[in-house]
């Protein structure tokens, strides 16, 4: 009876093992099934964060012509030594009238054009003047002070290449070669679905056995913040009638879906068996990244794409972060590429169970640090809400020694 009963549990974790994929696995069969949008023409104004689709090529040298790099006296180099005639102003935006001949100079303003015959330029602070009419060079040595022309960017040379997220630098560099309506790809549309019978929304008290909707508020911002375009549906009762009426409206009106609890061993727990009945593939239903392991991910025949998520608000908020932002990043024609970097653990670090890649909720201490927050699991979003950064322990890592230098992304 008792070896039986093994015999059964044996059976049960071998399945549970088989279905769950390490994250590199899940990552590619997310980014390999990601199609990107179309794309539109929009004004630069809007289009900080989003993704550039055609590259942008400049239709001028930078500078386009030689330009002085500060407010002083454009003369010849080898008169450094001589008191030196002043015979023009030239400031920024007017062409110089004179050629600066032998001890002369031009008084210039940072911007303007440099004058014929003159090399350098002295600023202004390092001279004294002789007369009204006359400066002299006060100093030893003086750098030539010139911005030359096309030394920033060549005409023809492309400054902004397809694939990247415009950031307000890039901005800059589409007003300075005229190109003011950028073509981007579009944004998923991405619908939001809470599910659970416990969960009342965020303006009611909640009553006995039951618990504000929390997810849908923080995948809404983070879906923002991905760069796609948020839609909240609601929330879905644990009833397969209704969770189905959910996805129906995701999947049949938006690019991807993203649902959040209802997708791990409860008996209420339907989201995969709805999914399939909708005729979504499932790519992966489980991945072995703590916190978040009961993962969903399909698609269906004509190009949606759904997630399911833990319903514990953490496991729901780092699987968004590892998995469903990149993979929206590729729907817009970006590979993600966080910005993650090595710190060193400022204490020991051990866990009991190790199978699993762990990230875990932390800070940045003044020197440099890794302090991990007090956190108590998944269900314990207020650690995250006081975190800065998440720290991977790699699968197979039980200890870590302070020092140790650990993998840190921002969130
Ligand atoms: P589930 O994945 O549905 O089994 O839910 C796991 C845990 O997360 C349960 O304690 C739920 O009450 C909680 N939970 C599920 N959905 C939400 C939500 N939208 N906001 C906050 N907590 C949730
Ligand atoms: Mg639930």
């Amino acid at each position: 009876m008792a070896a039986t009963f093994t015999k059964i549990i044996c059976k049960f974790v071998i399945q549970i093992l088989m279905s769950m994929i390490v994250f590199e696995e899940a990552y590619r069969l997310t980014v390999d099934a990601a199609r990107p949008m179309g794309t539109e023409q929009i004004s630069m104004n809007d289009a900080v964060g989003r993704v550039l689709a055609k590259s942008i090529v400049s239709d001028i040298n930078m500078p386009p012509f030689d330009k002085t790099a500060v407010d002083g006296y454009a003369c010849k180099r080898a008169n450094l030594n001589n008191t030196l005639e002043v015979i023009e102003i030239i400031p920024a935006g007017f062409a110089p009238k004179h050629v600066v001949g032998v001890n002369q100079c031009a008084k210039i303003m940072t911007g303007a054009k440099m004058p014929e015959g003159a090399d350098c330029v002295i600023m202004v602070e390092d001279t004294e003047d002789v007369d009204e009419k006359h400066i002299r060079f006060a100093k030893e040595k003086t750098a030539n002070n010139i911005c030359l022309l096309a030394e920033d960017v060549k005409e023809g040379t492309t400054i902004l290449e397809a694939g990247n997220k415009i950031r307000p630098q890039d901005i800059a560099m589409m007003a300075s070669v005229g190109h003011t309506t950028p073509t981007v790809f579009k944004k998923p549309r991405v619908a939001i679905i809470s599910t659970g019978n416990e969960l009342v929304e965020p303006d009611v008290k909640p009553g006995d056995s039951k618990i504000r909707n929390s997810n849908a508020y923080q995948l809404l911002a983070q879906t923002r913040r991905a760069g796609a375009q948020e839609e909240y549906l609601g929330i879905a009762l644990d009833d397969k009638e209704s969770l189905k009426s959910y996805i129906d409206k995701g999947i049949n009106n938006y690019d991807v879906t993203i649902l959040t609890g209802g997708v791990s061993m409860g008996d209420f727990d339907f989201v995969p068996i709805i999914l399939k009945e909708a005729g979504i593939e499932l790519l992966f239903k489980s991945i072995a990244v703590q916190p978040g392991k009961p993962t969903v991910f399909g698609k269906s025949s004509d190009g949606k794409y759904v997630f399911g998520l833990p319903g514990n608000p953490v496991s729901s908020f780092v699987q968004f972060e590892l998995i469903v932002k990149p993979f929206l990043h590729h729907l817009m024609g970006n590979e993600y590429k966080p910005l993650q970097f090595n710190l060193p653990l400022a204490k020991d670090y051990s866990r009991k169970k190790f199978s699993r890649d762990k990230w875990e909720p932390a800070n940045i201490t003044a020197d440099g640090k890794i302090e991990l927050s007090s956190y108590h699991g998944s269900a314990h979003i207020h650690a995250l809400s006081h975190s800065d950064v998440l720290i991977k322990i790699p699968r197979g890592v039980e200890k870590l020694k302070a020092g140790a230098l650990v993998h840190v992304r921002q969130i």
